[in-house]
């Protein structure tokens, strides 16, 4: 099987290349492209200029088999993609009277003739284009065949632009749509290496990483291997990447441990001091989780890891906030708030507070059952928020991997 179709995304917009608004489109309709089979060679921003449009539409459309453009359709003054295309294209625009009927009425609201007539240049067609009806706002996008090349021209607002990419991309599906394996806690360059070599009897599948705070995607696409080679090749891949792995369906970490919990029919409580309710916050974004999550307590002071959590005194005077026994006694107190399953955190968040002994980045965390509970030393790197956000993340995959072996 050949290589992938070449795709390009062509984004319009004084207000991208000058800043003021950031440029969405872009990642969604090149992830889109991604999903759809096509390589993508290019993504351009040009600003609201005519022939800087039309020079970019005539390379990107000559260079690839599918050219995406948003922005610069709808009525004002520097929307002038329709002209640029078809300064670019050849083709004539042409008003479609289908389309002047029903953008009739909203012209009608305007007082003045010349916007009037703006709003109906939106009913100017490229020859030959078919018309894709907005969902919502009123200017429609247009497809259109160019030499050995499809041109789509569709809004820059993102919620009127994905619905039609949807249209145009659902009927052009070439690939299977990539596979996910999502992981925590693991080096993304040890998620690499693993993966590399569990994917070496598999030529013509494409590896891509990404990383954030203590998680990393590792992205299988298709290229050119075909379906079932690719969920092979996925099975390999989680193979060699063990517990690291949480989910292959797309679900997020949370979503995992919630889905976990329903499975094993346990219920689950938080007990948190660094991360301040991120944990908690985590898990009740996740749709349904009242269904396992009880609840919890953020205790900051030492006054309410006692009150609270029942942490005893003697054990934050002999061993500190941030330690093994502190994060030990505020899971089991967790416990007690009716979970089969709790969580602790207590850590050194930073910028301030560190010491030799307890650095900026230490983190205590403890999973509690009642028939066990396990504490896990942490050094983590970043800034206040990226402590925070890591620290969130083991808390939420030590529960994860405790539900696993339930
Ligand atoms: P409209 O009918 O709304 O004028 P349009 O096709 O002319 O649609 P633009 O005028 O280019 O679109 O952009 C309208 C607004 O859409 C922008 O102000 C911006 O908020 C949003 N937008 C445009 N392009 C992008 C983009 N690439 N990424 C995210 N938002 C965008
Ligand atoms: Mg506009």
């Amino acid at each position: 099987m050949a290589d992938r179709p070449l795709a390009a995304v062509l984004t319009v917009g004084t207000e991208i290349t000058t800043g003021l608004r950031l440029d969405t489109n872009t990642a969604h309709i090149a992830a889109a492209c991604t999903a759809a089979g096509y390589r993508v060679t290019e993504a351009v921003s040009v600003p609201d200029d005519r022939d800087r449009i039309a020079s970019a539409i005539a390379r990107l459309a000559r260079e690839n088999s599918l050219l995406i453009v948003t922005g610069g359709l709808g009525p004002t003054h520097d929307d002038v993609t329709r002209e640029a295309a078809a300064q670019a294209l050849g083709r004539p625009l042409r008003r479609d009277p289908a389309l002047v009927e029903r953008l009739q009425a909203i012209a009608d609201r305007h007082g003045d003739e010349r916007a009037r007539e703006q709003v109906l240049g939106q009913a100017d067609v490229l020859e030959g284009a078919r018309v894709i009806e907005p969902e919502s706002g009123t200017a429609p996008g247009q497809v259109v065949e160019a030499g050995s090349s499809l041109v789509v021209l569709l809004p820059g607002p993102p919620s009127e632009m994905r619905p039609m990419l949807e249209e145009v991309l659902g009927s052009r599906r070439t690939a299977p749509e990539p596979i996910v394996l999502r992981c925590a806690r693991i080096a993304e360059s040890d998620a690499q290496l693993r993966v590399e070599d569990a994917l070496a009897a598999f030529p013509k599948i494409e590896l891509t990483l990404l990383a954030s705070p203590a998680l990393v995607d590792v992205v299988l696409m298709d290229a050119g291997a075909g379906r079932d080679a690719l969920v092979e090749a996925a099975q390999a891949a989680a193979l060699a990447l063990g517990e690291a792995c949480y989910s292959m369906d797309g679900a997020s970490l949370p979503e995992a441990v919630v889905r976990l919990a329903r499975a094993t029919l346990c219920t689950l409580a938080t007990a948190e001091s660094c991360t301040g309710g991120m944990v908690a916050s985590a898990i009740t974004d996740v749709p349904g989780a009242s269904d396992v999550f009880v609840g919890g307590v953020v205790a900051y002071s030492n006054a309410l890891k006692r009150s609270l959590l029942g942490v005893p005194e003697e054990v934050l005077a002999e061993h500190g906030a941030v330690s093994r026994e502190t994060a030990h006694a505020m899971a089991s107190g967790a416990l007690r708030l009716g979970a089969r399953v709790a969580v602790a955190t207590t850590g050194i968040a930073g910028p301030g507070g560190g010491t030799s002994d307890k650095p900026v980045g230490l983190v205590w965390t403890a999973v509690a059952t009642p028939e066990r509970v396990e504490a896990y030393r942490l050094k983590l790197h970043g800034d206040r928020q990226g402590v925070r956000q890591r620290s969130t993340v083991h808390a939420l995959d030590f529960v994860r991997l405790t539900l696993e072996r339930m």
